[in-house]
């Protein structure tokens, strides 16, 4: 589509802006962001730049690279450029970002108090020595760094810049964000208590950051340009804070060629879309570019393009800073530059792209089932390969699997039948995007209820609950049964594998009767929590708000404890504190009479009573899946109805996370007529370390 198809006032967006000696074509800057595969899956990590640079970015950054063994953040996987043979990878990387006009940027990072080096075992060096600040609170302490180290730090950042040019970036970011990267901690007194020439004052505490920044452009000739991503605001009593960076700013107006600001923390610079609204950090922000001759990005999870041209048109921003709106839609640019709003998948700031990196695994995105799947499956975030010689598919069940099975597969160009049981497309997103905090979840069923709209390939039957009989009277080559799942109501998760005692007259709920409107109004309940994601402070939150006093019982040592890696779980606790909630932890109930509920210690067993007038359950979910069993018992009168597959996918082969949901639509609409070799081979590329030459090192006999 031509450009000029866009109202002109969103021209504003891809205005060319200079950044140093380098030209930015647009103002869309894809900010740095871990993607949970990093130095050990580096053609799957160029692969997914490479779509951001076809989707129109203007910058895209590299993860977190860490520059040196001394410093390193296990068990988190990102980069390292460590010596010269780290260079290839990110050369790949760099290639890749560049290969649509993109320029390519490298963030490069000295981790310093927040760098354990569990895999070097090196001893970690920091401004001020101390205990290792990450998440992971390992038992390891940093050595203040005397002078010498520094002119070591100095000479290795140095061997960065040179490897970061012959790897072909045009963009150096130096980290001092987060609370991650060491220029922070020089920044910031609360982790620099120095009292040489690099503590102490603001003008001392900047002299690291002046000294490198100064050695990158002699190192690389003036020929790349500078970034510097700095803390917003960094809360406490010693934090480098917001009034403090701008009087840096003011100091050091012109020191790198764009600023590039940031939240304090990870968690409040990524909060989710519960907590977080978009554009959370422009107080932060605004005024600051009157600071300084060199353009300013910001952040703030904008997907809507009317909020970025207020965003530049008010002074607040020169580029528009995006990590998870890139991920969800890494044609966000494309999209906008062509008018096509209503084609953007925009993020749900759910975060689950965050929870790759935090548990090693490898990123996923609840929107974007092709995120890190690209180089692996081939996937890619708008197109699809052609359909194979099979024409039918029918899709049971309008959830996420079901409506991701039914786009892809009719974007492929099959004939899609997609029925759903009630009036309502969505699945568990209808339901769920009613909840408090959730609404922006919606945005999973809209966008694809939206794009299956105009495929004439594409039929949709609502109030239609098919049965066996139905599925093979419809004659479909190929079923989805994507059928979803209920919360289970006797305790059983992974606490509890089978039911407690229980008095068949205490009311018990389950998320499924709150989401419906049922359940207790008033009075003392008991929530019990064996899930440990989002769901039961999100109902305790409901209940709150309907009159009830809740105890919030878990076995776990802290609430929704997986939300540590969603970066919500400090926040749902302060929720749930300030709303009157009685946190017990460590506690699981033995068994439930009328009026009570009696819960043991889960270390020591001791038990004490808990008056209730209600539980609610929030532990396991049951798959729905006896149309699959029913369709399996009659297999045998699949060939004469036509039928050549049926695949059970998603909450009703396996509840878990809406990502899963989305991600097995896709797998099987991407699978119809691929060959299907049973599980034999790995469904994915993979890289395999190749092995490093020469002879062994062990000291001889
Ligand atoms: P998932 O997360 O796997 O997509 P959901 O629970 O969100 O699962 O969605 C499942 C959808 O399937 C629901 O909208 C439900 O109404 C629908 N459904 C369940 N059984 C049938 C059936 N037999 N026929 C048609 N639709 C069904
Ligand atoms: Fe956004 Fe969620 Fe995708 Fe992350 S996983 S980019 S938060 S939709």
């Amino acid at each position: 589509m031509p450009k000029d198809t866009r109202p002109s006032h969103y021209d504003i967006l891809f205005e060319p802006v200079r950044i140093g000696p380098k030209l930015a074509k647009n103002r869309f800057y894809q900010v740095p962001h871990c993607n949970g595969g990093g130095y050990r899956d580096p053609s799957a990590v160029a692969e997914m730049r490479r779509t951001k640079a076809e989707g129109g970015w203007g910058v895209i950054f590299t993860e977190q690279t860490e520059i040196h063994p001394s410093s390193e953040i296990t068990p988190f996987i990102e980069q390292h450029l460590w010596e010269d043979k780290d260079i290839p990878a990110l050369a790949a990387m760099a290639e890749a970002m560049k290969s649509h006009g993109a320029l390519a940027g490298i963030q490069l990072a000295y981790s310093g108090i927040n760098g354990p080096n569990l895999y070097s075992r090196e001893v970690p060096l920091a401004v001020t020595g101390g205990p290792i600040l990450t998440f992971t609170s390992d038992p390891v302490q940093a050595r203040t760094m005397d002078r010498e180290d520094i002119r070591d730090l100095r000479r290795w950042f140095r061997n960065a810049f040179r490897r970061s040019q012959a790897a072909g970036f045009d963009l150096i970011c130096l980290y001092g964000a987060h609370g991650f990267g060491i220029l922070q901690h020089f920044l910031s007194r609360a982790t620099n208590h120095r009292s040489d020439e690099y503590g102490g004052s603001l003008e001392n505490r900047s002299r690291f950051l002046r000294e490198i920044v100064e050695e990158a452009r002699e190192e690389t000739k003036g020929e790349l340009a500078l970034t510097l991503r700095l803390s917003l605001h960094e809360g406490g009593a010693f934090g480098f804070s917001n009034a403090e960076l701008r009087d840096f700013i003011e100091m050091h107006g012109d020191l790198p060629d764009l600023w590039d600001l940031a939240q304090g923390t990870w968690e409040a610079c990524s909060g989710t879309s519960r907590f977080v609204q978009e554009g959370a950090q422009e107080d932060l922000v605004r005024g600051i570019k009157a600071l300084t001759s060199k353009p300013v990005v910001g952040v703030g999870r904008f997907t809507s393009a009317d909020a970025m041209v207020r965003q530049v048109r008010s002074g607040v921003l020169d580029f528009i800073g995006a990590a998870r709106p890139s991920i969800a839609d890494p044609f966000l640019p494309k999209k906008i530059e062509e008018g096509r709003f209503d084609d953007i998948r925009e993020c749900i700031g759910c975060n689950i792209c965050v929870s790759g990196d935090m548990t090693g695994g490898i990123s996923r995105c609840t929107q974007n089932t092709a995120f890190m799947e690209e180089w692996r499956k081939g996937w890619h975030p708008e197109r699809v390969r052609p359909k194979g010689p099979s024409s039918s598919v029918l899709v049971v069940g309008a959830g996420p699997a079901g409506l991701e099975a039914a786009l892809q597969a009719a974007r492929r160009g099959y004939a899609v039948t997609l029925a759903e049981a009630t009036d309502t497309l969505g699945g568990r997103i209808a339901r769920e995007r009613t909840l408090p905090g959730l609404s922006a979840w919606g945005r999973v069923a809209d966008y694809r209820t939206g794009q299956l709209a105009p495929l004439v390939n594409a039929e949709i039957y609502r109030d239609s609950r098919l049965t066996a009989d139905d599925v093979l009277a419809m004659g479909a080559e190929h079923v989805a049964l994507a059928t979803g799942a209920s919360w289970r109501r006797d305790a059983v998760a992974r606490f509890h594998l089978h039911p407690i005692p229980t008095d068949p007259a205490m009311p018990i709920f389950t998320p499924d009767d709150i989401m419906a409107g049922l359940g207790p109004t008033v009075g003392r309940v008991t929530l019990y929590d064996d899930d440990h994601f989002y769901m039961g402070s999100v109902i305790a939150e409901v209940l709150v708000a309907r009159g009830c006093s809740v105890d919030f019982v878990t076995p776990a040592t802290k609430v929704a404890e997986w939300t540590e890696n969603t970066l919500e779980q400090g926040t749902i606790m302060r929720r749930l504190l300030s709303l009157g909630v009685r946190v017990h932890t460590c506690k699981a109930p033995e068994s439930i009479g009328v009026g009570e509920v009696t819960l043991a210690c889960t270390w020591t067993g001791a038990a004490s009573p808990l008056p209730a007038e209600a539980v609610v359950m929030v532990t396991a979910r049951l798959p729905h899946d006896s149309l699959w069993h029913d369709l399996r018992a009659r297999q045998a009168e699949w060939e004469g109805a036509e039928v050549r597959s049926v695949r059970l996918i998603g909450d009703a082969a396996a509840p878990g996370p809406i990502a899963w949901a989305t991600y097995a639509g896709r797998r099987f609409a991407e699978d119809l007529d691929q060959p299907d070799d049973r599980g034999d081979t790995p469904p994915f590329r993979r890289e395999v370390a190749r092995l490093e030459p020469g002879p062994s090192r062990l000291p001889p006999h």
